[in-house]
C-alpha cells in the first residue's frame, strides 16, 4: 500500500484529494498544524465522510524539524503541498506571514525530502495568480509571470523552489500551475462560495443584500474534484514536469453571479453591490488558461461544467441553510 502524505490537508483540496487517494488504496496522512479551534478543523473530511480514514498528524510547514520527524516516520512515497495562506485579499494585511508559509513553507517541504525522503515524488500546488497581470491572452507554461499579491508572490517562489529542487538534485518535483477552482467545500471567503452563500440566504429571507467586490473581473473556474485528478496523475508521470490546469472559459464575477442568482429565480441586479471597500489593491483581471499539454500528456480535462457546480453550489448552501433554521 502506498504512502502519501498531504498538506493542508484540511482545506477544499486536500479534502477531495484524500478521497481519492483513498480509493485507490493509499494510505494517506494528513498534516495538521495545531490551533485553538480544533474542533472545526475536520469539517470538510468529515462532510465527504472519511475523517476516521485519514491519519492526522501534528506538523507545521514553518517547523523544518516537525517536516523531517514526519517523513521520517511514514516515509511516504507521495507528498502534496497544498498547505498555505491562501486568500489572497488577506496576503496584503499578512505579507511576511504569507510568505513564511506560502513560500518558505515549501522550500522547507523540499528541503526535509531532500534529507529523508529524496526518492519520494512531490507535488507543490502553484497557481494561476503566478500569472497576474496576464503578459498573453491565453496562459500556458510558459507564459511569463506577473505577480500582484503577495500571496503570488510567495507562490512564485515555492514553484521556482520546486523547479530548482528537480534541475539541481533529479528531485521528482512536478509544479500544477492550477486555475482556480471551487467546491461546496470552497472557504466561505473565496467569492463563488460567498455569492452561491449569499443566494442561499437571500432565496430563504436571512438577507437581502450581499456586497461583493469588483464585478468585472474573470476567472477560469473548474471544479476541485476534477482538479485533484490532475495532480494525481502527474505524481504517476516517469517525469516530473510543470502542468497548468484550467478548463479554457473565462467568467465575470457579474456572468458567475447571474448564474446563480437566476438558478433560484432571482435577479442578481435586486441584490448584489458593488462595494468600494472591498476592492483589491491590485487586481488581477482575467485569467484564462491553455491545459492542452496536462490534455495530451496526461491524458486529463475537465468533468464538471461551471454551471453543474454552480447547481451543487447552491444547493449545498440551501440544504445547509435550511437545516440550520429547523434546528
Ligand atoms: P482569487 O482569484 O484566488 O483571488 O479568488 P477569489 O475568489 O478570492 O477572487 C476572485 C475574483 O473575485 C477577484 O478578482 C476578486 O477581486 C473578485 N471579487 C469581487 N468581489 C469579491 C468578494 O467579495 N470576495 C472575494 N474573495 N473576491 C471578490
Amino acid at each position: 500500500m502506498p504512502t502519501c502524505l498531504i498538506t493542508g490537508v484540511t482545506g477544499q483540496d486536500g479534502a477531495y484529494l484524500s478521497q481519492l487517494l483513498l480509493q485507490q488504496g493509499y494510505r494517506v496522512v494528513g498534516l495538521l498544524r495545531r490551533s485553538a479551534s480544533s474542533d472545526v478543523v475536520g469539517e470538510r473530511l468529515r462532510w465527504l465522510g472519511i475523517i476516521d480514514d485519514v491519519e492526522l498528524v501534528d506538523g507545521n510547514l514553518v517547523d523544518l524539524s516537525s517536516l523531517i520527524r514526519v517523513l521520517q516516520t511514514y516515509q511516504p512515497d507521495e507528498i502534496y503541498n497544498l498547505g498555505a495562506q491562501s486568500f489572497v485579499a488577506a496576503s496584503w494585511n499578512q505579507p511576511l506571514l504569507t510568505g513564511q508559509v506560502t513560500g518558505l513553507g515549501a522550500a522547507n517541504l523540499l528541503e526535509a525530502i531532500r534529507i529523508v525522503r529524496p526518492e519520494a515524488r512531490y507535488y507543490q500546488a502553484s497557481s494561476s495568480e503566478m500569472f497576474g497581470r496576464v503578459r498573453e491572452p491565453r496562459q500556458n507554461e510558459a507564459t511569463p509571470f506577473y505577480p500582484r499579491s503577495p500571496y503570488a508572490i510567495a507562490k512564485l517562489y515555492a514553484h521556482w523552489m520546486t523547479v530548482n529542487h528537480r534541475e539541481s538534485f533529479a528531485m521528482h518535483a512536478s509544479s500544477g500551475i492550477l486555475f482556480n477552482h471551487e467546491s461546496p467545500l470552497r472557504g466561505i471567503e473565496f467569492v463563488t462560495r460567498k455569492v452561491t452563500d449569499g443566494v442561499a440566504r437571500i432565496k430563504l429571507g436571512l438577507a437581502k443584500e450581499l456586497a461583493l467586490g469588483n464585478l468585472e473581473a474573470q476567472r477560469d473556474w473548474g471544479h476541485a474534484r476534477d482538479y485533484v485528478r490532475a495532480m494525481w496523475l502527474m505524481l504517476q508521470q516517469d517525469k516530473p514536469d510543470d502542468y497548468v490546469v484550467a478548463t479554457g472559459r473565462t467568467t465575470t464575477i457579474r456572468e458567475f453571479c447571474q448564474l446563480a442568482f437566476s438558478y433560484v429565480g432571482l435577479d442578481y441586479r435586486d441584490h448584489v453591490v458593488s462595494r468600494r471597500d472591498l476592492l483589491r489593491p491590485a487586481e488581477v483581471d482575467v485569467l484564462l488558461g491553455d491545459a492542452s499539454k496536462a490534455r495530451e500528456r496526461l491524458g486529463w480535462q475537465p468533468t464538471i461544467t461551471l454551471e453543474e457546480m454552480i447547481t451543487e453550489m447552491v444547493e449545498v448552501d440551501l440544504t445547509r441553510h435550511r437545516t440550520r433554521l429547523r434546528a
